[in-house]
């Protein structure tokens, strides 16, 4: 079989990869692009867009419910038909995908394979029975599920991010173990579908990376919803109970169980670098099996770069798409960006969302500056309180001695988006001052963040 010759081959059409490659392929190179299942990777196909979906769908259950206290009458018990949401959800997902293929078909100069790639040395990759050649590999294989070694987890059926994907019924009690993000957005849509559900952490509070306020005003807000926390789950085995499964959440004190009808495991992404035959090429890996890279996100073999969550520095859609956008400037615009110049920023997809940039207080804390706060409780926002939606809290912090805003946490109404007037003014390095002193418009979420700007006190 003769080996076809590219200028660059792209390992997965994640969240980088396909945007690479149309840019290498618009700027005359030829390209392939090799992707084993769905192109656009986990976000696009059981991640962010069908979450998210879904999340939608739970939000206006949830609002029909609360429609009395509104002044709106619906007659009748509220129910939901998870037929329709899961259709609801793989057209908007079907959408995405689609698009997606379609460009990386269409575009000139770029080859679409459908087929798992191992290297073979540091410039060839075999794909099914073909051989490709290029001078420029980018792997952007993205991450799966992890599965622990929990005792009883081969004798149990499981669900993960995946495999939720397929459900268009309801499942009578979720148990999920993880009470971390991807664990908390399916907790809470599943509640609001209608299941009885559990979270099992095995860390004393939920999302322990957040701050223990954050964790706490989090908790309360599912728990409004009435899904059931169980905490310091430190070993957990999972036993079958007749058609259901039970979790041993408690090695102490005995047989303390949680049974219910499914089990959701959400407890961390693991990277596809071990399927890869990186040693073939000689790229290195960490002890988590992420592909080591530098600033720039070139591997230790020159001509091979590693993008997106492959490669341990983002675990988000738009870190992964800032990675091509390095590589492309980098390559083609004689730009160095950097990784390290970016903020970290993300939020929390339930309802109210937290959107977050940059420090924690407790690591602004540990930074050793002088760091003021200002914060304040939705009940006191008014735009929360008018749409009936006062759970929460919004903080920033500054460095009281170089103005320099360190980071902010907004949990509450739109959070996700009025995080970003934060994370704007983190990226133009300007003073919280010039934040203080803007004028946001009333009545938003964000109209506060120059008034608690105003009221800072040193961060306790
Ligand atoms: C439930 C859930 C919700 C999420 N929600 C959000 C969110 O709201 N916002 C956010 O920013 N992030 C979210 N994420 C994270 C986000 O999905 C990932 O960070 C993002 O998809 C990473 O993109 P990537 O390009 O690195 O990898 P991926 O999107 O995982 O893509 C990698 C691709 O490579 C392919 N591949 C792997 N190995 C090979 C191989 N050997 N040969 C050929 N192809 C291969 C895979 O099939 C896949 O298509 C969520 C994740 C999950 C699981």
């Amino acid at each position: 079989m003769p080996m076809p010759d590219f200028d660059a081959i792209v390992i997965g059409a994640g969240q980088a990869g396909p945007s690479l490659a149309l840019r290498l392929a618009g700027a005359g190179m030829k390209v392939a692009v090799v992707e084993r299942k769905a192109v656009g990777g986990t976000c696009v196909n059981t991640g962010c867009t069908p979450t998210k979906t879904l999340v939608a769908s739970a939000y206006a259950a949830h609002l029909a419910r609360r429609a009395s206290e509104y002044g709106v009458a619906i007659a009748g018990e509220i129910s939901v038909d998870m037929k329709w949401v899961k259709a609801r959800k793989d057209a908007v997902v079907a959408q995405s995908r689609l698009g997606l293929t379609a460009a990386l078909m269409e575009t000139a100069n770029c080859t679409l394979y459908r087929d798992h790639a191992r290297f073979i040395s540091s410039r060839e990759v075999a794909v099914g029975d073909e051989r490709l050649r290029a001078e420029q590999i980018f792997i952007n294989v993205g991450g799966r599920a992890s599965t622990p070694a929990m005792p009883g987890l081969d004798k149990v059926d499981h669900l993960t991010n995946s495999t939720m994907m397929d459900l268009n019924f309801l499942p009578r009690h979720l148990v999920i173990i993880g009470g971390s993000y991807i664990g908390l957005e399916f907790a809470q849509m599943y509640r609001r579908f209608g299941s009885e559900v559990t979270i099992v952490e095995m860390k004393p509070r939920l999302i322990p990376r957040e701050d223990e306020d954050i964790s706490s005003a989090v908790q309360e807000i599912v728990e409004r919803d009435g899904i059931t926390i169980r905490l310091n789950a430190e070993c957990i085995s999972l036993v079958r109970n007749g058609g259901d499964v039970a979790a041993i959440v408690d090695c102490q004190d005995g047989a303390s169980e949680v049974v219910g009808s499914h089990l959701l495991l959400a407890v961390g992404r693991r990277p596809n670098t071990d399927d890869l035959a990186l040693d073939l090429a000689g790229v290195e890996c960490d002890e988590r099996g992420h592909i080591v890279v530098d600033d720039q996100l070139r591997t230790n073999v020159p001509g091979i770069w590693a993008l997106g969550d492959c490669n341990g520095k983002g675990g988000f859609t738009h870190t992964a798409y800032n990675d091509y956008e390095i590589v492309a400037a980098n390559l083609l615009d004689g730009d160095q960006r950097r990784v390290s110049d970016r903020i970290t920023a993300y939020a929390l997809y339930i309802d109210p969302p937290l959107g977050r940039a940059g420090m924690t207080a407790a690591e602004a804390r540990r930074s050793g500056r002088r760091v003021l706060a200002g914060q304040r409780p939705m009940t006191r926002v008014a735009r929360a309180v008018e749409k009936g939606e006062t759970q929460g809290f919004m903080r920033v912090l500054v460095d009281g001695d170089t103005k320099e805003i360190l980071g902010a946490s907004i949990l509450g109404p739109g959070g996700d988006e009025a995080i970003h007037s934060v994370l704007d003014m983190m990226y133009a390095k300007v003073p919280y001052t010039v934040l203080q002193r803007a004028i946001h418009i009333h009545p938003t979420v964000s109209e506060l963040i120059p008034t608690i700007l105003g009221e800072l006190q040193p961060l306790r």
